[in-house]
């Protein structure tokens, strides 16, 4: 019988992370479980997981614009600030609408660390090492490694079948794919209407063409951390 989990609070997420310093390995694998749980409780193999959940664990505004002192041509993906009560998330706007939902994904994981006791933990981090930390919690949010099986086990086994269902770009979907293991040349139809089960996005962008390129996310030093 399936249990429903309880979504997490952010202080249990915060829990998840020990309280010594870590190295870059381990600090993935902290990551990822935190990710997994998140994924899990939003039920990730059963609809892509929304803007709303994630901007739900915390008080939280969300700003597509550039983050103050930047323009549109220079200002990063995304960046998190803590003010007066409540983080402030700004996004890139100029960016597609997956990949702003990549980097609010990327930037919780900021705000998840900035209460663990961060600069401890990660003492042993580079700053890039970090950012790769929080990329590696965004993919495993919203591509769970077992949402990816379950729709795999579905009958879902091309990256645009699961690339839909997961609101990812096709090219970021082939590498997690990849990356767990599945084969990603299987000339197999999907399932026919599965994908109806997903409310579709407003935005056209999370499908075929164009996509990101892998982060560095940049950051403001002392700021999103
Ligand atoms: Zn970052």
């Amino acid at each position: 019988m399936h249990k429903k989990l309880s979504t997490p609070s952010l202080r249990r997420l915060r829990d998840m992370m020990p309280r010594y310093s870590i190295n870059y390995h381990q600090a993935l694998r902290v990551a990822e479980r935190q990710a997994s749980r998140l994924a899990r409780t939003w039920e990730a193999e059963h609809r892509a997981i929304r803007e709303a959940d994630i901007s739900s664990l915390t008080r939280m505004t969300i700003l597509r614009r550039p983050c103050p002192g930047t323009s549109i041509t220079d200002c990063p993906s995304g960046v998190s600030r803590y003010e007066q009560g409540r983080w402030i998330v700004w996004l890139n706007p100029s960016e597609t609408t997956s990949r702003q939902r990549f980097t609010l994904a990327h930037e919780l994981k900021h705000i998840i660390d900035n209460g663990a006791a961060h600069t401890t933990v990660y003492k042993q981090l580079t700053p890039p090492e970090i950012e790769a930390v929080c990329d590696h919690f965004a993919t495993n949010l919203l591509m769970s490694r077992h949402a990816v099986y379950h729709l795999w086990g579905d009958g879902l086994r091309t990256p645009e079948s699961l690339a839909m269902a997961f609101h990812i770009s096709v090219n970021a979907m082939r590498r997690r794919m990849t990356a767990l293991g599945l084969p990603t040349d299987l000339d197999e139809p999907s399932v026919l209407d599965y994908t109806d089960a997903f409310p579709a996005t407003p935005a056209p962008d999370t499908l075929p063409g164009h996509f990101f390129t892998e982060p560095p996310n940049t950051t403001f030093p002392g700021v999103a951390a």
